[in-house]
């Protein structure tokens, strides 16, 4: 038995390797560390670069924030070498199976790195089920972090419990999604593959969510308030709400560092361009880190873009790399078009930016919150048409550009465009106009925002939970050696 005395918390965070999972652990390790938390990151070779600012930058600090590295086993998985991240198996339908299944032989590295270290907790994505298992083996607690909100969770959860679409016929049909705080609707072709056909990795994932200490959520309470509390209280999972993390971003170096990848433009460029704009009138149009567009679709995109009239950013990653086709003559010069990768909390943040469409990932759904910026939601895949949800329907921040359909991986296009321009001509209007409904939405969203800021300073709903959370670990017994 380890002593109940109070000692420096050592907590192990294992985040999955994708970037929507990454800049969230990156940012809970900094946010632990200024707890007096020591912090271990435990990722791959390739993953790495991605905290080594944190690290640097923590370490200067005098935060204890430090990494481990473990190999990633692309040649035992059959994966080409150097795939150690989602970003690496876009393009390839074949190797996200491959992929996930090579999650798996994770396992070892792992259990001798917490026999080595034996932290007192270990944070680990919802992708590795196996590691609650592991740790308990250990006698370390473990948190399962799912990089979504609360209200996302609650959906999930009655849409496997109630299987309300099971009966229905048609893919275009609403249901209502059973006993939840408010009326939502879905349509079958907006729920996730792993929903509509058994999935082996979710029922691992259900029940190691069961059997684990708690969950770690990257929300704050009073964003969803009936959700955290329907989460907590109905479907009895014990869950603590630290966010939104990126907040622990404060200064624009902080800002601008968060992303630690080779970007596509100078912060500066960005910054002054944006500088030069009125406040509130320029879209922000970025969709994530995984989704990839056909040229069909980038053109409607486009031929919406300019019909608005509309000042814009926009964050172009075409499926083909390399493909300039799509672009219509005389439109580049027309906004300022990114390709690659942005530094998005820097843009979301600065005056000049009064909306977002956004694909509802539920990082740049929060950073959107974050900043006050109200949205344009065009979800694709994962959990995204649930936070389209709680975005438009329940927040009343946001307007749907009416996408209707999943897409597996995030690919979005093919022959025939998803969402057409005047659609998004339609919602660009409706969000960016001067219309009565277009003033709320901006009014809530700057609410939103303050109760945001306010819910991580002291005192604040999430800083509470997160030192909350942190005194119980301390009384945990530390596991023995
Ligand atoms: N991001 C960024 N620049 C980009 C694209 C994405 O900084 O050009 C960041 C964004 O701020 C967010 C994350 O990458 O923190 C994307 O996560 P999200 O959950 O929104 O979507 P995903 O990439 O998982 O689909």
């Amino acid at each position: 038995m380890g002593s109940a005395e109070p000692h420096q918390l050592h907590i192990f965070f294992f985040p999955f390797m994708a970037q929507g999972h990454l800049l969230p652990a990156k940012d809970m390790a900094r946010l632990f560390a200024s707890h007096g938390v020591k912090v271990t990151i435990i990722t791959t070779p390739l993953n790495a670069p991605l905290f080594s600012n944190t690290i640097d930058h923590g370490n200067q600090l005098g935060l204890d924030i430090s990494i481990q590295l473990i190999p990633f086993p692309s040649e035992e998985a059959g994966l080409p070498p150097g795939c150690e991240n989602v970003s690496s198996i876009q393009n390839s339908s074949e190797l996200v199976p491959k992929f996930f299944k090579s999650l798996d032989l994770l396992q070892k590295p792992l259990e001798d790195l917490l026999q080595e270290h034996r932290p007192d907790c270990l944070v680990a994505d919802m992708f590795f089920p196996w590691a609650t298992d592991i740790a308990a083996k250990l006698g370390i607690p473990s948190l399962i972090f799912h990089g979504t909100g609360f209200f996302s969770l609650c959906a999930l959860d009655s849409l496997r419990r109630y299987k309300p679409f099971e009966n229905i016929e048609s893919e275009t049909q609403t249901f209502i999604v059973p006993n939840l705080p408010d009326q939502i609707e879905l349509m079958r072709s907006q729920l996730p593959v792993s929903l509509k056909t058994p999935s082996e990795l979710w029922q691992r994932i259900i029940e190691s969510e069961g059997k684990s200490y708690g969950v770690l959520v990257n929300s704050f309470y009073e964003l969803e308030p009936a959700y955290a509390d329907h989460y907590r209280k109905v479907i009895g999972r014990k869950a603590w709400h630290i966010g939104p993390v990126s907040l622990s971003n404060r200064g624009i170096a902080d800002k601008a560092q968060r992303v630690n990848r080779a970007k596509s433009i100078e912060d500066d460029e960005c910054l002054s361009w944006l500088n030069s704009k009125k406040p509130n009138s320029v879209l922000f149009v970025s969709f994530g880190s995984v989704v990839r567009f056909t040229a069909s679709q980038l053109i409607e995109i486009a031929m919406g873009l300019e019909a608005s009239g509309c000042s814009f950013i926009w964050v172009v990653r075409a499926k083909d790399e390399g493909e300039q086709r799509w672009m219509p003559e005389g439109f580049e010069g027309k906004g300022l078009i990114i390709r690659g990768w942005a530094p998005q909390v820097l843009i979301l943040d600065h005056p000049a930016v009064g909306g977002f469409v956004t694909h509802c990932g539920w990082n740049s759904t929060l950073e959107s919150v974050s900043a006050g910026v109200p949205m344009i939601t065009w979800p694709i895949f994962a959990e995204q048409f649930n936070n389209e949800k709680l975005v438009t329907q329940v927040l009343r921040i946001g307007v749907s550009v009416g996408a209707h359909e999943w897409r597996v991986g995030g690919f979005v296009g093919g022959e025939r465009a998803a969402v057409k321009r005047e659609d998004i001509e339609k919602a660009i209007e409706q969000l960016m106009g001067d219309g009565e409904e277009a003033e709320q939405m901006r009014t809530r969203a700057m609410e939103l925002k303050e109760m945001g800021r306010r819910a991580v300073e002291a005192g604040g709903s999430s800083y509470i939970d997160l030192t909350a959370l942190i005194e119980e670990l301390r009384l945990h017994p530390k596991p023995a050696v």
